[in-house]
């Protein structure tokens, strides 16, 4: 099963997309995570640090290439959960190609509203989370992620999930979805 969790920042998509892959026993392949996991003494995990803390996107080239080389690793092959990839037409493009005839089963979508997100956020209290870089975020978030809900409504694939109340609810929330 190939599953992509999409949604604002903020949204709880990576905790749910954890949980989740957890209980379908998938892989949970998450862009974020990985970007976070580069040595920052690197010339790339430099770079990519600037960008995650002002909010912007890392650029499509190194993004496609990482995602297609881990959603080939063997335990990829069992399924996935996509947590935070593609967010760009231009990465929805790579990965169709990538994936050709049989492309993702299911898009899930995570409803909440934006006072919420930001709040969630800032509770978080993640380095790359000030006040700042988050309405960037949903800002960007606005522009080049949600248009990418509508490529996927069309091909009739998209679950719209309420992403508030607790957690456990959420998870099964999702779960009874992809039953
Ligand atoms: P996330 O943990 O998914 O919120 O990702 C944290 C940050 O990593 C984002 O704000 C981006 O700067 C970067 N990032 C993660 N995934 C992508 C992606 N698919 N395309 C571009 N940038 C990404």
């Amino acid at each position: 099963m190939r599953l992509l969790f999409v949604g604002p920042p903020g949204a709880g998509k990576g905790t749910q997309a954890q949980r989740v892959a957890e209980a379908l026993e998938i892989a949970h392949v998450s862009t974020g995570d990985m970007f976070r996991a580069l040595d920052p003494e690197t010339d790339l995990g430099k770079r990519v640090k600037a960008i995650m803390e002002s909010g912007g996107y890392v650029s499509d080239d190194i993004v496609i290439e990482m995602l297609q080389g881990r959603i080939s690793q063997p335990d990829a092959e069992k399924g996935y959960i996509l947590d935070g990839f593609p967010r760009t037409t231009a990465q929805a493009e790579a990965l169709d190609e990538f994936l050709g005839e049989d492309g993702l089963d299911r898009v899930v979508l995570f409803e909440v509203d934006e006072d919420r997100v930001v709040q969630r956020m800032l509770d978080r209290g993640r380095a790359d989370d000030t006040e700042e870089t988050i309405r960037t975020r949903l800002e960007v978030y606005r522009e080049q992620t949600e248009p990418l809900v509508e490529l996927y409504e069309s091909r009739g694939i998209v679950t719209h999930v309420d992403a508030s109340g607790s957690i456990e609810e959420i998870t099964d929330r999702v779960l009874a979805e992809l039953e």
